[in-house]
């Protein structure tokens, strides 16, 4: 709307500047021809002259006046439309030569008569006039056709951009609705979906989708919260029973010194479990400090199997290594070998004596996929995808040692290194933990 204000008011200045000059041209074009007339006909040739084109009206009316020397008037003419014009001024000296042009106003001021003159070799003035009556009404004309057309414009572009700015900000107010009651405590409110694919919609969508981002990792925050406190519990209980048994009874220094080794045993266990806590968090949220370089497989694999081996030897269990030698991934060296260790020491727990243990690498689709088969225990399918959360035990291997967070660090180390782990298993047959990285060429 300023545009279009600021167009019309450009259009009306340069269309009345244009009208003016038009005015002059033709004011000082008729004083031209009249002189000419009056120098080859004398005045009363002139006053014929126009008398014949005031009765054939011909050419568009003019005032003329004509005036001896001391301004004395010898002529005049004026159309009938505009008597009402005062035109004593005209007998100052200040509409003679060689003012370029005077300006007479009408009594009501609402147009003026605008005067050229000359004067003649006779020393007579020329005074030729027209009212800006045609050009005022033009230009008046121009302003009611504008205002008229731009009126109802301005209603419809007011009401439209009012309807168009509501209807465009109305996800925006359900987002804020939305914030509003989750800042109030619904923390299960979401935006409503709508059917629009814009950008606004897309917003919306993604909004919901963090805020479920959000629920599910304060969900597992919970939980694991609620793990800790009560894996932490078992331990203390421990700690405080052994140290309170070692004060109550009248113990000898010996036995005062295993109740020390007892709870610094226990002790050791806790800090672990928290490291480990805290080294899976970090993994998770990308926290963890990877210290990357190219490692190669089968060293790690060699050497983790070998630091196995004495274990499992004491179970009568095999272990056996195949990978080929130029699998190389880009990875942190020490958090890939404790990845396949806490594989290693899973199937070394979980495989009974007698057992058989297959550690293999390979090379598929720019992946380096590393595998931990065994003949153990194996795990119950519906226990199956939890044997990844945070101190998750199986019910079977409760008999054995460990704090349940060794397949969670397994996935969180893997993860963060842009990888995935799998598994597969059957109760009473064995399992299968298979994790893929990326091959360093194409990490
Ligand atoms: P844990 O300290 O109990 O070994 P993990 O996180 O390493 O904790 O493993 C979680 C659970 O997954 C284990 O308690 C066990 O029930 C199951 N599990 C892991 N590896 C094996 C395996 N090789 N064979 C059978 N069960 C396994």
């Amino acid at each position: 709307m300023i545009g279009a204000v600021l167009l019309f008011t450009l259009t009306y200045v340069l269309l009345s500047a244009s009208l003016e000059r038009r005015d002059r041209e033709s004011l000082e074009q008729r004083l031209v021809q009249l002189a000419a007339n009056y120098e080859t006909l004398g005045l009363s040739g002139l006053k014929k002259a126009l008398s014949v084109e005031t009765r054939l009206r011909r050419s568009s009316p003019f005032f003329v006046r004509i005036a001896a020397s001391g301004n004395l008037l010898v002529f005049r003419e004026i159309p009938d439309q505009w008597s009402e014009f005062d035109l004593t001024p005209l007998e100052q000296p200040a509409s003679t030569p060689p003012v370029p042009l005077f300006r007479l106003a009408s009594p009501d001021g609402d147009q003026h008569l605008e005067v050229v003159a000359t004067r003649l070799s006779d020393g007579t003035v020329l005074q030729v006039g027209k009212s800006t009556e045609d050009r005022d009404e033009f230009l008046a004309l121009f302003v009611r056709a504008v205002a008229g057309a731009a009126l109802p414009l301005a209603i419809l572009g007011l009401v439209g951009s009012a309807f168009l700015g509501m209807r465009s900000l109305r996800p925006i107010r359900s987002l804020v609705e939305t914030v509003r009651a989750i800042d109030s405590g619904a923390m299960a409110t979401r935006v409503p979906a709508r059917e629009a694919g814009d950008e606004l919609n897309e917003l919306a969508l993604s909004f919901n989708r963090m805020l479920d981002r959000i629920a599910s990792l304060i969900k597992g925050m919970r939980e694991a919260l609620d793990n800790v406190a009560h894996d932490l519990r078992t331990p203390i209980s421990r700690i405080k029973g052994v140290a309170e048994l070692a004060l109550a009874s009248n113990a000898s220094p010996a036995a005062c010194r295993d109740a020390l080794a007892d709870c610094l045993e226990e002790t050791e266990q806790l800090r672990r479990m928290l490291d480990t806590l805290m080294d899976i968090s970090e993994a998770e949220t990308g926290t963890l400090k990877l210290h990357l370089g190219s490692v190669n497989v089968s060293d790690i694999l060699a050497t983790t199997g070998e630091l196995y081996r004495y274990a499992a030897e004491e179970k009568a269990t095999e272990i056996s290594v195949a990978a080929d030698d130029r699998l190389v991934i880009w990875a942190d060296r020490c958090r890939i070998r404790q990845v396949v260790a806490n594989l290693l020491d899973n199937a070394v727990k979980y495989t009974p004596g007698g057992g058989h243990i297959d550690i293999r690498a390979s090379r598929k689709d720019g992946f380096v996929v590393i595998s931990v088969t065994d003949n153990g225990v194996g795990i119950e399918p519906d226990e199956l995808p939890r044997i990844w959360d945070r101190l998750y035990r199986a019910d079977r291997s409760r008999s054995q040692r460990g704090l349940g967070l060794g397949l969670s660090l397994v996935k969180a180390v893997v993860e963060a290194h842009h990888g995935k782990v799998e598994a597969v298993s059957a109760p009473g047959s064995g399992s299968r933990f298979t994790i893929t990285l990326p091959a360093a060429d194409s990490a």
